[in-house]
């Protein structure tokens, strides 16, 4: 097989970036300030662990603190190392600005595989990189606020939170210091999903706009449309679950570690999910063709690939044989700048990650916000909201009696009206809020300049703009 040049991660996001600048008019030189990663920490520390000392590389790096804290998820697999983490901090400062999210952009990654430690090691682990990062100041609810990415979940934002507060005992605000904890934890309701349901609401919110469909040689809604999914993780499987069990979409392939299942009549995204958790991989599962080689399923014709595993899985060595017409990035950085290049050509549209996958800093905003309140959302509202609507419900009631036959409150409509919005329904109203508005926001750029051609530019071009204006403001 032919060997391809690819740049690095973080030389990909700057191609991108780069293309996109091209379009812009900024002022001189701030397009290298905005472009460039602020700082890198790199952090080795020792962990006492089965009887020898076991040394760990982490990092943390900071892209942009043109707003702060900064914000941005740490992930633990054996591939971390300064560029990736450089290159998705980068991708966080985007995003932020797209969707809105206050923060500027930050990444932290710990080269460990995590199936290697038992769950007391882990917490070992996790807190003496928490005390390395948080004694720089570099975890701190006003500074820099990490969430969960590959291999990391809500266990280990809960022994950071912990950490944290351990080492800052009178700061109220500790629990602020990092987002996507358990919920008995200052965590919020609909973090654990946040990022998959964020797919699902980016792919709505694609469909509600017919032209856009048709640009990748689809139409219709998502009701039937063949998805295949790489990573059945925390992004994918929630991807995957709701937009088969509320959206009718048929998920055809299911790409894992060690290998992919492929059923076109559509897979059990459940049963899958549980046979991984079980044993450890999707080999084995009775009810699909089985193969070994995944990135073959990666080529498989279908409506819409869902890369939520790794970046660069999309390259210069495949992109010519991907046949999907619509590509979601929900993982960060799937599609490497020169594959990019290619599917453009193609014809095919791609849903940029920067945007896909904006739903865990969406729901993480929320939860940051919440710590610093101190109250659930919805707390003080619910009851009054319910009362209110009850007043409204009691008219109703009263007119159905006068009009006897004619007319009747459905007791469906009465159950539903009735009852306020909890935490998880408000934090899902914001979020498919904010899905939507981002998508709006980029769409305008797509079809509205003739010299950008593609979702993605067009989201840089927004992102951008807005933290070129945030410095404007600043007087930088
Ligand atoms: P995760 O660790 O929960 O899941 C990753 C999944 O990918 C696992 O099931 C793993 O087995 C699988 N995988 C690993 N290597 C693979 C390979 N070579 N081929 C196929 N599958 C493979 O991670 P996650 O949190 O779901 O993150 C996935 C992606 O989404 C990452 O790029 C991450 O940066 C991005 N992301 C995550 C969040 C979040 O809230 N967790 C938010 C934004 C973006």
């Amino acid at each position: 097989m032919a060997e391809f040049k690819e740049p690095t991660f973080r030389e990909n996001v700057d191609l991108m970036f780069n293309r996109a600048v091209a379009l812009m008019d900024i002022a001189p030189g701030l397009e290298e300030k905005i472009r460039v990663v602020n700082s890198t920490y790199t952090v080795r520390f020792g962990v006492r662990l089965r009887d020898r000392i076991h040394t760990f590389t982490g990092y943390r790096a900071v892209h942009s603190e043109h707003l702060e804290p900064v914000k941005g998820g740490i992930r633990y697999a054996t591939a971390v190392n300064q560029d990736e983490v450089e290159a998705l901090a980068a991708l966080m400062t985007y995003k932020c600005a797209l969707v809105e999210a206050p923060f500027g952009g930050s990444k932290g990654g710990l080269c460990i595989d995590p199936r290697d430690w038992n769950e007391h090691e882990l917490e070992l682990i996790t807190r003496r990189f928490a005390y390395e990062l948080i004694k720089r100041d570099l975890i701190d609810p006003a500074q820099n606020v990490p969430a969960p990415d590959m291999g990391t979940g809500e266990r280990e934002m809960a022994w950071i939170a912990d950490q944290y507060a351990r080492m800052n005992t009178t700061d109220i605000n500790s629990r602020a210091c990092v987002t996507g904890k358990p919920l008995n934890n200052g965590g919020i309701a609909g973090r654990v999903e946040a990022t998959g349901r964020g797919v699902q609401f980016a792919l709505r919110e694609f469909f509600r706009h017919p032209e856009d469909v048709a640009a990748a040689g689809l139409d219709g809604t998502l009701e039937g449309k063949r998805v295949i999914v790489q990573g059945l993780g925390n992004v994918g499987y929630h991807a995957a679950k709701f937009l088969h069990e509320e959206d009718g979409a048929r998920i055809t392939g299911i790409i894992e570690r060690d290998g992919a299942l492929f059923d076109e009549k559509g897979l059990d995204v459940e049963a899958v999910r549980e046979w991984i958790v079980r044993h450890g991989g999707v080999a084995g599962f009775p009810d699909a063709a089985h193969t070994a080689d995944g990135a073959e399923v990666l080529e498989t014709e279908c409506d819409i690939l869902i890369p939520a595993a790794l970046e660069g899985v999309i390259n210069l060595g495949n992109a010519d044989r991907i046949k999907a017409p619509l590509i979601i990035e929900a993982a960060n950085g799937p599609v490497t700048a020169g594959a990019d290049d290619i599917l453009r050509r193609k014809g095919v549209v791609i849903i940029p990650d920067m945007y896909a996958n904006a739903g865990g800093v969406t729901v993480s905003y929320f939860e940051w916000v919440k710590n610093l309140s101190h109250i659930r959302f919805g707390r003080l509202q619910r009851r009054q909201e319910e009362a209110r609507h009850k007043l409204v419900v009691d008219e109703l009631e009263r007119l159905d009696r006068y009009l006897g036959d004619a007319w009747s409150l459905r007791p469906e409509f009465k159950q539903k009206y009735l009852r306020g919005a909890d935490e998880l329904e408000l934090v899902r109203s914001g979020l498919d809020d904010t899905m939507r508005i981002a998508y709006q926001d980029i769409r305008e750029i797509w079809h509205g300049r003739e010299d950008v051609a593609d979702l993605r530019t067009a989201a840089y071009i927004c992102a951008i703009s807005r933290v070129v204006a945030s410095y404007r403001a600043k007087g930088i």
